[in-house]
This record gives structure tokens, sequence and C-alpha cells, in this order.
């Protein structure tokens, strides 16, 4: 599993994120919902180390990193094969297919021959339900599906852990529909994801788990039949939800 402690982040003196320690389940999801602002994307990177707190504690499996020393460039590249990053404009290269952008970290980063990685890279595009745009360009892809490549290229590194920040907040609704489908799918083989939507029906409907960030702080973990709970008694998260349904 995954697990933070204590950690701290400001950006130019501010405190962004305050004193957070957070469980994430293996095999589960965990979804981070929270007002714009609340520290969500930065707690992401964190995972990634895409951003560096300040103090804290690190832990995925039997990584164990201490964020108040020097970070080595091995212990990144490590955290980076054990957590894959999905953006919410995709970050796919413009240059390359859909296929090279799959098969591109798998031959590079895992040196997987060839051969091997485009025949995964297939049944990859398979499972998002995109078999036959191989060989497309990702500026003629719609935005759900070059999000779902984005998906499929972070499952061909196997990381343990799947980090969305707001997957299909830049999509229409229908769009949007076949990008949740995917993530669910994935959710019911047990890969282990973590999640930041402002989607609070799909957040009910995949997540094992919540956390509901304010402020750079933690004020709720726990399941989502407590979150939603009709008589829940946190008026801050009851007036987040309202707002949001
Ligand atoms: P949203 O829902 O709008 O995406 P968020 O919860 O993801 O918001 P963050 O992006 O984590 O929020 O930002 C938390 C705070 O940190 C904000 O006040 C933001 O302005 C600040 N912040 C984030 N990144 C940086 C940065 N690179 N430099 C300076 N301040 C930053
Ligand atoms: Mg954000």
């Amino acid at each position: 599993k995954l697990q933070l402690e204590g950690l701290n982040k400001s950006f130019d003196g501010q405190q962004v994120l305050t004193d957070i320690t957070l469980e994430l389940p293996e095999k589960q999801t965990t979804v981070i919902v929270g007002p714009s602002g609340s520290g969500k994307s930065t707690l992401l990177r964190s995972l990634n180390l895409l951003e560096r707190p300040e103090s804290g504690h690190y832990h995925l499996s039997n990584l164990a990193i201490d964020f108040s020393h020097d970070i080595s460039t091995k212990q990144v590249l490590n955290v980076r094969k054990k957590t894959g990053m999905v953006f919410q404009d995709y970050n796919l290269f413009p240059h390359k297919t859909v296929i090279q952008n799959i098969i591109e970290g798998p031959i590079q980063v895992l040196k997987k021959d060839r051969k091997e990685a485009l025949q995964e890279g297939q049944n990859l595009l398979d499972k998002v339900g995109l078999k036959s745009k191989a060989d497309a360009y990702p500026e003629q892809l719609s935005g759900g599906q070059a999000q779902r490549v984005a998906i499929a290229r972070s499952l061909a590194m196997h990381p343990e852990y799947i980090l969305l920040d707001e997957p299909t907040s830049a999509l229409d609704p229908e769009l949007e529909a076949e990008v949740l489908q995917v993530l669910d799918e994935l959710a019911q083989e047990k890969q282990s994801l973590v999640i930041v939507t402002h989607n609070l029906f799909f957040a009910r409907q995949i997540a094992d788990k919540i956390v509901f960030v304010e402020n750079g702080q933690i004020i709720f973990d726990g399941s989502p039949q407590e979150f939603f709970n009709e008589n829940q008694e946190n008026t801050r998260i009851n007036r987040f939800i309202s707002a949001m349904t």
C-alpha cells in the first residue's frame, strides 16, 4: 500500500498541504474530492514526486522516502515506476501515433522488445475500446479517445498505482461516460487507482474510499457510504455535496 505521514508542502511560503497523513489501499479506488484550490492536485502530484513536500514520509511497498532529506534520482525513478500519472489534458506525444505513444515507455524504460510491446499495446487498445485507432495521431482523436489512450499508455508501464487528476473534466458528458466506464472496469479488476474528480456521482459509484480535502487538510477519510450519508453531520461536507450535485 501507499502511505503518507505528516506531509507538508508550501509554495512561496504559503502552506498548501498541512500534516497530511493518508493511506491509499492497494487494489482499491481512492477518490479525492474538495473545493477548487484546496490542494488535491498538489497531493496527487506528491504521490508521483512531481511535487516535493518539505517534510513528511512516503511509503510504497519497500520504498521509503523522508521528504526532509534529499531524494535521489534512483528513488524518483522507483516511485515513477510504481505510480503512473494520467493528466486532465492527456499529455500524449502529438507527433507519435497512438500505438507509438503506448509502446514508447515499455521499450525505452522497461526495455521490452518491440514485438512484445506492440502485442501488449494492441491488447490494451482493445481493452479501452480503441483497437482501430492504433495508427491515428492524437489530433485525430476525440477528447474521450485521447484520454483512453493516455490510460492505456499508463497501463502499459504496469505501475502499482494509477493516479488520475480530473481525467474527465475537459470532456462533454458522452465522452466522459466512455472514460468512466474504462475506469470502472479497471477498478473491478482491482487495479489500484487514485482519482481526483469533481464528479460526485462517479465518486460515489467507483470509490472504495473517499478523501475530502479542504484548505490543504484532510477533513474526511472514509467510505462513500459515510461520506454521502444523508445524516452527514459535517456541515462543510454537506454544503460541498449540495453545491456539487
Ligand atoms: P482545482 O480543483 O482547481 O484543480 P486543487 O485542489 O487541485 O484545485 P491545487 O492545484 O493543488 O488545488 O492548488 C492548491 C494551492 O496551491 C492553490 O492555492 C494554488 O494556487 C497553489 N499552487 C499550486 N501549484 C502551485 C505552483 N506551482 N506554484 C505556486 N502555487 C501553486
Ligand atoms: Mg487540481
